[in-house]
């Protein structure tokens, strides 16, 4: 049993999609993982469950009807006796939610009641794809647990801060008043995580510290953060504006669309060609994937190496920008898969940044592999970190924030039972 006051809490992350649901039991505040697993295909004939702790796997298939299904399997297979990863349910202290979008409405992370439940509805039209799944996710969670805290963290959140000349488009106001149309930014919960990371990692205060950090996965953003706070963001009022992405195109001249729709493609062709068929898959012909374009440039194929050019002078130009708005910049933080595994990728994008003060130690830079660490020279006056993002680790943090104290209130409390055990 890990439950008690002194041991720290047991909170489970839930991350549901369509037709999956992600999760992570996270002991706080040790921020220790003690086991995730995933369950797919939710609504198929055959769905699945496979679940990791420690040296143990547990994989259950079996057609799975719906999401309380799959909860109710997750339930299962956290208990189960031979390959669970706690004795019963009762051991879980808190649960939190990844929701995508939180629209104009919430700044950080809330405990869930009818009001946040409605709202995450409302801006259903926002986000059609995610926040219905994620809204599933949270009434079947709190039907079969509804004794339990529960926190929603959105992805958009952290981005609230931007200031409106950041956040708005160059539209006529009414599409912003009546539509809300204006950029959002996602993966705020990343750049919030390893901003903050980075920050610890170079043994300084956020308020004196501005940070761009570079979320580069099959999706992928930029974000400008001055003391702490996100004061613009590439991705916008969807995840297609920014940088070139695995099957995103990113940002381009919206006349194209115009252009096209008159040669007779639909809103809904260029959408999804937009959003699957577009950035580094589109422009190479050949993947969506970094590792194949890096081999295929490696042989020689012209294409591979064109679309690795392109997302490397994307990154580089946002960078640019974000480092001009900023005045000073103190750190540039690289994450997900691209950011944190791409030694070759890293090299090319700081390639000619020198002249913003980022010198990149090369040798660094590669042996540093995946792990956590400073790569730029010592003399560098940006620091480059590589920071592995863990956004159901935040989300953990964030409801141990809210429902039980936090971090700083553990310590409090150790501090004050060592001292009653040294008076009895
Ligand atoms: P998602 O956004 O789906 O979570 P990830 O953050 O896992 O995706 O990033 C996936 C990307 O990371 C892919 O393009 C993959 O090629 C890239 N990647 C993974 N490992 C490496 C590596 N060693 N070098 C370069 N790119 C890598």
């Amino acid at each position: 049993m890990v439950d008690s006051e002194d041991t720290g809490k047991v909170i489970l992350v839930l991350n549901c999609g369509s037709s999956s649901l992600k999760y992570d039991l996270i002991l706080m505040p040790h921020r220790k993982s003690l086991g995730k697993g995933i369950v797919e295909r939710i609504g198929e004939e055959k769905g699945s469950l496979e679940q990791k702790s420690d040296d143990k796997k547990l994989v259950i298939e079996q057609k799975i009807k719906d999401h309380r299904e799959a909860l109710e399997l997750v339930m299962r297979a956290i208990t189960d006796r031979d390959e669970g990863i706690i004795k019963d349910v009762s051991e879980i202290a808190g649960i939190g939610h990844r929701v995508v979008h939180g629209g104009d409405k919430y700044a950080s992370s809330v405990v869930i009641d009818e009001s946040v439940v409605a709202a995450i509805e409302e801006f259903i039209e926002l986000a059609p794809l995610h926040n219905p799944p994620n809204l599933t996710g949270i009434q079947v969670a709190r039907e079969l647990m509804p004794n339990l805290k529960q926190v929603a963290v959105f992805d958009t959140a952290f981005h609230q801060t931007m200031p409106s000349h950041a956040y708005l488009y160059g539209l006529p106001r009414k599409f912003y008043e009546e539509f809300k149309i204006r950029r959002y930014g996602f993966h705020g919960t990343s750049h919030r995580y390893v901003s903050a990371r980075a920050v610890e990692l170079c043994r300084r205060h956020p308020s004196n510290t501005n940070v761009i950090s570079c979320h580069l996965g099959n999706g992928g953003s930029v974000t400008a953060i001055a003391r702490g706070k996100s004061i613009d963001t590439s991705m916008g009022f969807t995840p297609l504006e920014g940088m070139i992405m695995g099957t995103r195109s990113g940002d381009l001249d919206p006349a194209i669309l115009g252009f096209l729709m008159d040669r007779g493609y639909s809103s809904k062709d260029l959408i999804k060609m937009l959003n699957k068929e577009s950035g580094l898959l589109g422009l190479s012909g050949i993947s969506n994937d970094m590792r194949d374009l890096e081999k295929a440039a490696e042989e020689g194929n012209h294409r591979a190496k064109e679309a690795i050019d392109c997302y490397a002078y994307r990154v580089r130009k946002y960078i640019g920008a974000y480092a001009a708005n900023l005045i000073k910049v103190d750190i540039l933080v690289f994450t997900g898969g691209i950011g944190q595994n791409g030694w070759r990728m890293r090299e090319r994008i700081c390639k000619r940044l020198e002249n913003l003060g980022i010198f990149l130690d090369h040798k660094l830079n590669k042996e540093m592999g995946s792990k956590e660490g400073i790569v730029s020279e010592a003399y560098s006056p940006v620091t480059v970190a590589v920071i592995p993002t863990n956004e159901e680790l935040q989300i953990a943090i964030d409801v141990y924030e809210l429902a039980f104290g936090g971090e700083s209130a553990f310590r409090r409390r150790q501090t004050d039972f060592n001292v009653g055990m040294k008076r009895s």
